[in-house]
């Protein structure tokens, strides 16, 4: 038996995802003729309480297309140093709009409303990139699957409107969030101008995020997103397993979080661990003393996982991790 715990994107579609896709019907999506795909856009922007919704392929495509409807070439973005648009995208802030990189110093990439007003330019001093938008994460990924509060929220809304700085949320995990901290999704819709959510992180969906914000910014979206090839046809199929995640796997992410936690109190109680980062959904980030030793040993049970560099490494719970891994998983833990 393989453990696969490299990252929630390694799920595979159940027999009854597949009955969905099987049952969907579809049309030409350039055309906006798919009915599946407008039943999905529809559903998410209304959950979120706001007017427009588009399906991209996937999330990067979806964070790249909102940072280009929010900037233009030369101007600069806000964002915490382990931010996936920085760090995961592939330099695609630069390569698609001609931006750059304001970087943060956060906590677990979280940032504060204060270190935001730090990190404006002066508009008016000409020298340095004009400040147009801040792209938080939540949960974050290189941060452990941290949660932001609403307030944190709140309180950078107030700097980013004073400021008449866009608000990006890059949300790939915030069906974690949503379900970890009970907030509201409605709340999210009231203080960002644009949110990316994927259908294929803890969702399991094969592929898709959905780009939701108001008419007045999303109003070129479409338009992006076929700049940027992101133009798909019968995609209803996909869509289909994205509505049906969202009917049936939304509500089991509370497990996957509960298998993180019992796995990070496992790890804590290993002499080769020398720090667990605290566990708030269903990413486990924790060093080692001896990388090598520990890495073999998990390579000869069959155990995958991310290597973050530098002693890090990293564990992500998902619906493919089954229970019977949880309890070998732990089992091959406690005996290192
Ligand atoms: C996975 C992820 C994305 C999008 O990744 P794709 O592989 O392009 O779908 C964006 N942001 C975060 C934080 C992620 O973890």
């Amino acid at each position: 038996m393989i453990i696969d715990l490299r990252s929630d994107t390694v799920t595979k579609p159940t027999p009854d995802m597949k009955q969905a896709i099987m049952k969907a019907e579809v049309g030409d999506d350039v055309y906006k003729e798919d009915p599946t795909v407008n039943e999905l856009e529809q559903r998410v922007a209304k959950m979120f309480g706001m007017d427009t919704a588009l399906y991209f392929p996937t999330g990067s495509m979806a964070n790249q297309a909102a940072i280009k409807l929010h900037t233009q070439p030369g101007e600069q973005l806000i964002c915490d140093k382990y931010a996936h648009v920085y760090n995961y995208e592939g330099g695609g802030v630069s390569f698609n709009s001609g931006v750059s990189c304001k970087l943060v110093d956060g906590h677990r990439g979280m940032i504060t409303a204060q270190q935001v007003v730090d990190h404006i330019n002066p508009p008016d001093f000409y020298h340095s990139p004009l400040t147009t938008l801040v792209c938080l994460e939540n949960t974050t990924n290189k941060g452990g699957g941290a949660c932001y509060t609403i307030d944190t929220f709140k309180e950078i809304k107030v700097v980013t409107d004073k400021h008449q700085l866009g608000l990006h949320l890059d949300g790939a995990r915030l069906w974690n969030a949503l379900v970890a901290t009970g907030q509201d999704p409605k709340e999210y819709g009231q203080i960002f101008d644009t949110i990316s959510v994927c259908l294929s992180k803890g969702l399991g969906a094969p592929m898709g995020t959905v780009l939701i914000g108001n008419s007045s910014i999303m109003k070129n979206a479409i338009r992006v997103r076929k700049i940027l090839g992101g133009g798909m046809r019968q995609v209803g199929y996909m869509a289909a397993a994205g509505l049906y995640a969202l009917d049936h796997h939304f509500p089991l992410l509370k497990e996957d979080h509960k298998r993180a936690l019992e796995l990070a109190k496992t790890l804590s109680e290993l002499s080769v661990v020398t720090k667990v980062e605290p566990v708030e959904t269903n990413i486990v980030i924790f060093n080692v003393s001896d990388e090598n030793s520990f890495t073999n040993y998990l390579d000869n049970h069959n155990i995958i996982y991310s290597d973050m560099g530098q002693g890090k490494l990293r564990f992500v719970t998902h619906y493919d991790y089954t229970n019977e891994m949880h309890e070998q998983m732990l089992g091959v833990l406690r005996k290192f």
